[in-house]
C-alpha cells in the first residue's frame, strides 16, 4: 500500500516531533512501515490523509467506545463550547461527572478530575504515601500506569512494546521505593509484606491487566487476585490502588470492580483508591482518581497534599465524558458484548484455519489476541509470544482496510458502532492475513 500524503507528512513530523509522534506506539517502531496520519474518522471507521478507508479497531486506545463523532457527543462538545471553553474555575459539569461516576462505582465516595490517566495515578499515590507516612509503593510487571516516574520499571504498553526495562532519566532515588512483583504471584506479594509490610504504603495494579495484552486476574480458592491484595494490604495497613483508567466503564457498567467486585455483604472488599482516563473523558483529556471520602480529605486545599490543575474540569471534557457515560446504559454494554464475542471468535476461527498458535483472553468486553498456544497468566507469558507472526498479520489486516493496535502488547478496542455490517469488513479481511501470520 503506498500512502504518500502520509509517508511525506511522516518525514515533515521527524523534522519537528522526536521519532514524528506525540506518544511512541504510533511511530509503528515495533511493526515498521509508516503510520497513517488520520484526518476523519466516524462511528467504527478511520480516514487518512491519502484518502484510506480502515475499521478502527484501536478506538483512540479506549475512549472512543461510542464509536467516533457520536452525534450525542459531539453536540454536548459544541454546546459547552458555545459557553466557553476553559474558566478555571468552578463549574456544573464538574459536579454531574463526578456524581455520574460515585453513583456507578461504590469504592467512590469522592473524586477528583485531572487531564490524564498520568495524572491519575501520580495523584493517587501521593495521597497514598501521605495517608500512610509511607514510601515504598508496590506494582506488577507488564502493568502500565502512565509514565509516571515512580511506575515506569516494567511497565506494559510501549515500554513492553520496544522491549524497555523502565525508562532513562527515573532518578535511582525514585526507583528505590518501588517494588516490582510478577502479576499474579500471590506468594511473592506474601513474602514481600511478611518482610517489609510497614514500609509499604500502596500495591497499585491494573484491575485487570490489559496493557501486556488482556490478563485477567485469576481466583484461587474462590479469592480473586484483587481481592487478595486488599485484604494483604489492610492487614499490613497498606493501601490498594487499582488503576481502571483503561478498564473503567469499558470492562462492565461498573468498569472491572463490576466483574469481580463483591457479590454480597459477607464478601465485600474495596480498593481504597482507584484512577481512570480514556471512557470518562470521551476523547477528550480527562483522568480521574477517587475512592474513600477520608483519604480524599486529605487534597488541598483542605489537607496537606497538594494537587491542582490549569484545565482540570474543563468544560468541554467534562461534556463530552458526560454524554459518553450517558450514552452507556445496558443497551450500549450488550452491544459492546456481543460486537466483542463475535469478533474473537472470527479471528480465533480464521487463526485455527490457517493453524497460527494464538489464545484469545478476555476482561468483561475487553479483549486480546496472543500469538502463543498456552494461555498468558503473566509478563514474561505475554513475552513469549510470536511477535514476528503478530506483525505480519498486522500488516496483512491494514493492507485489508483494518486498523490494529500497532503491538502484539495491546488490547483490542470495539464500540457500539462495530455493527454486523462492519465486523462483516472484518471478517473479510482475517483468512489473509491469518495466512500471512502462518508464514
Ligand atoms: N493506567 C492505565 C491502566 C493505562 O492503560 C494508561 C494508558 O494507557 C494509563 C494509566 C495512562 O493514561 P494516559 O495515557 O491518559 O496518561
Amino acid at each position: 500500500m503506498t500512502s504518500p500524503v502520509s509517508a511525506d507528512l511522516f518525514a515533515r513530523a521527524q523534522q519537528v516531533i522526536p521519532s514524528g509522534v506525540n506518544s511512541p506506539v504510533r511511530a509503528f517502531g515495533s511493526v515498521g512501515g509508516t503510520p497513517p496520519f488520520l484526518t476523519e474518522a466516524a462511528g467504527a471507521l478511520l480516514r487518512d490523509a491519502d484518502g484510506t478507508e480502515y475499521v478502527d479497531l484501536v478506538g483512540s486506545w479506549g475512549p472512543m467506545i461510542l464509536g467516533h463523532a457520536n452525534p450525542q457527543v459531539v453536540e454536548a462538545v459544541r454546546e459547552a463550547a458555545g459557553r466557553g471553553l476553559s474558566f478555571g474555575a468552578p463549574q456544573p459539569g464538574e459536579v454531574s461527572l463526578a456524581e455520574e461516576v460515585t453513583r456507578r462505582i461504590g469504592p467512590v465516595e469522592q473524586l477528583r478530575l485531572v487531564n490524564s490517566g498520568t495524572e491519575a495515578t501520580m495523584s493517587a499515590l501521593r495521597v497514598a504515601r501521605a495517608a500512610t507516612g509511607r514510601d515504598v509503593i508496590v506494582k506488577f510487571a507488564g502493568c502500565y500506569h502512565g509514565h509516571v516516574d515512580a511506575l515506569l520499571a516494567e511497565a506494559g504498553s510501549g515500554v513492553a512494546t520496544f522491549a524497555m526495562p523502565g525508562s532513562a532519566g527515573v532518578t535511582a532515588a525514585t526507583a528505590k521505593d518501588t517494588v516490582v512483583l510478577p502479576y499474579g504471584d500471590r506468594e511473592a506479594v506474601s513474602a514481600l509484606f511478611a518482610e517489609r509490610g510497614g514500609e509499604i504504603a500502596a500495591v497499585i495494579t491494573e484491575a485487570a491487566p490489559a496493557n501486556m495484552g488482556v490478563v485477567p486476574p485469576r481466583e484461587e480458592d474462590g479469592v480473586g487476585f484483587n481481592r487478595f491484595l486488599a485484604e494483604t494490604a489492610h492487614a499490613a495497613g497498606a493501601l490498594l490502588i487499582s488503576d481502571e483508567v483503561l478498564t473503567g466503564f469499558r470492562a462492565s457498567r461498573e468498569g472491572y470492580y463490576g466483574v469481580d467486585g463483591p457479590t454480597g455483604a459477607e464478601d465485600a472488599w474495596a480498593p481504597d483508591l482507584m484512577t481512570f482516563g480514556k471512557v470518562i473523558g470521551g476523547g477528550l483529556p480527562v483522568g480521574a482518581f477517587g475512592g474513600r471520602e477520608d483519604l480524599m480529605a486529605l487534597l488541598a486545599p483542605a489537607g496537606p497534599v497538594y494537587q491542582a490543575g490549569t484545565l482540570s474540569g474543563n468544560p468541554l471534557a467534562t461534556a463530552a465524558g458526560l454524554a459518553t457515560l450517558s450514552g452507556l446504559d445496558e443497551a450500549a454494554y450488550e452491544v459492546l458484548g456481543s460486537a466483542s464475542r463475535t469478533l474473537q471468535q472470527m479471528v480465533a476461527e480464521a487463526l485455527t484455519t490457517a493453524g497460527v498458535p494464538h489464545v484469545v483472553q478476555t476482561a468483561g468486553t475487553l479483549f486480546s489476541v496472543f500469538f502463543r498456544e498456552e494461555p498468558v497468566h503473566s509478563y514474561a507469558d505475554a513475552k513469549a509470544q510470536d511477535t514476528e507472526a503478530f506483525t505480519r498479520f498486522f500488516h496483512a489486516m491494514l493492507e485489508g482496510g483494518i486498523y490494529l493496535p500497532p503491538s502484539a502488547f495491546e488490547a483490542w478496542f470495539v464500540s457500539t458502532a462495530h455493527t454486523p455490517e462492519v465486523l462483516d469488513r472484518i471478517a473479510e479481511a482475517l483468512p489473509r492475513a491469518a495466512r500471512a501470520a502462518a508464514q
